[in-house]
């Protein structure tokens, strides 16, 4: 246990933040100063033909142990953290035998990790658990993942009576501002199917997520003195709010959950003469999404004609739900699904309310489940993650690899 925190802490001390305002890949160059410490550690453990591109992308390949053709199964998990929250300077807690009671993050601050608050805490009684001090993001999203496949790995190399095909590793930066998938070479890759791991709570196990759009509305108003402006006017900012009230207003994130899709509206900045809204879309259901987007349309040319075309509507596909492409090829979630079972874990299937790498890739010829990674709340100083859950996914993978050359052969 000992090995894989050390692992674990040497990847969440260097920052790897990304940045979404820069254009370049990955968006920060600090990223590097990980990204090289992988490369070097994958050809440390025993893996083969380890690569990096110059975007560094990382892969690496575990030759099969089996005279028999099996799939080639691939891991993936991405070494940034979220541009959400601080990652300078990570300082790691290591909590011991975990009471379930308050934990103290910073004294000087009084900063508290408590379960009052948290309660999914209280999961993890008596195991060791690794926080934050409270000024720092921990990046267990997803160095949780990055520490558990190559762990994985270097056991199996470690225990050649185990037996496996040949398994694919990939490392990504710059999930976090949605572009890991953008530049991975799928065809370069070469596996038949992947997981991400890169969920969340021990035994999650993820193929749905949403359908999701952006949607930007431009208004041109007309500015004239309020005294004369009978007639005349023609203001942006109501014809925005106008619009805003012709959503459906239960459909939005704080009222909706599972399966439920909404409009959300997070942007908007006005003036009488001109005013921009920004929305996003979601859905699980593709056919809800679609008309998700023709509603919007229609709001736009309902406003259009009242104010004699004052209105643009731009709508952007950001990624399709990865169901389409994985219920075709369900049996890699029933493999998932097996791994966990075998080793003790209940799978806790449910659909993501958010996007994955692995929505990407799977539209990009890659089927890509999700498997916990074993954080919790991601993105701020109240990150932590259970080592015993980053010991399980280590197992969960090691099963994976098992079961697919037994049943294969
Ligand atoms: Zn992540």
């Amino acid at each position: 246990m000992q090995h894989i925190i050390d692992r674990f802490i040497s990847y969440v001390t260097i920052d790897t933040q990304s940045d979404s305002t820069s254009n370049a890949t990955p968006s920060t160059s600090k990223q590097w100063n990980l990204a090289k410490k992988l490369v070097e550690e994958l050809k440390e453990v025993g893996m083969e033909n380890v690569t990096i591109d110059e975007n560094a992308y990382i892969m690496a390949t575990l030759p099969s142990n089996i005279e028999k053709q099996v799939p080639t199964i691939g891991f993936i998990s991405h070494f940034d953290t979220s541009p959400d929250f601080t990652a300078t300077n990570v300082k790691p807690q290591i909590v011991r035998n975990y009471n379930g009671e308050d934990i103290l993050l910073n004294k000087e601050k009084g900063i508290v990790l408590s379960p009052s608050y948290f309660d999914d805490l209280l999961l993890y009684e008596g195991q060791t658990l690794i926080t934050t001090d409270g000024t720092t993001l921990l990046g267990a999203d997803d160095k949780a993942g990055v520490t558990e496949i190559v762990t994985a790995m270097e056991y199996l190399i470690n225990h050649p009576e185990i037996k496996h095909g040949k398994i694919r590793v990939g490392f990504t930066p710059d999930e976090e501002i949605g572009r890991g998938a953008h530049k991975f070479d799928v065809a370069e890759f070469g596996a038949d199917w992947a997981y991400t791991m890169d969920g969340s709570q021990i035994g999650e196990l993820e193929y749905e997520n949403f359908n999701a759009a952006e949607a930007k509305i431009t208004i041109q108003g007309k500015s004239v003195h309020p005294g004369y402006a009978k007639g005349k006017m023609v203001n942006a900012i109501l014809i925005a709010h106008e619009f805003i009230s012709l959503l459906p207003t239960e459909e939005v994130p704080q009222k909706t959950t599972g399966r439920e899709g909404f409009f959300h509206v997070h942007h908007i900045h006005g003036e009488i003469e001109s005013t921009t809204l920004e929305l996003i879309i979601r859905d699980h259901d593709r056919k809800l999404f679609e008309k998700r987007k023709s509603d919007l349309q229609a709001i736009a040319s309902k406003l259009n004609t009242l104010y004699s075309d004052c209105l643009s509507l731009e709508i952007n596909d950001q990624y399709y739900n990865m169901k389409e492409k994985v219920e075709p090829v369900l049996h890699i979630v029933e493999l998932a699904k097996e791994a966990m079972l075998s080793v003790g874990i209940a799978p806790i299937i449910k659909p993501i309310r958010g996007g994955t790498d692995g929505s990407q890739l799977s539209y990009m010829g890659l089927p890509c489940p999700n498997i916990f990674a074993g954080g919790h709340n991601f993105h701020g100083k109240y990150e932590y993650v259970p080592v015993e859950s980053m010991q399980k996914a280590i197992e969960v993978i090691v099963k994976i690899c098992e079961l697919n050359a037994t049943k294969n052969s």
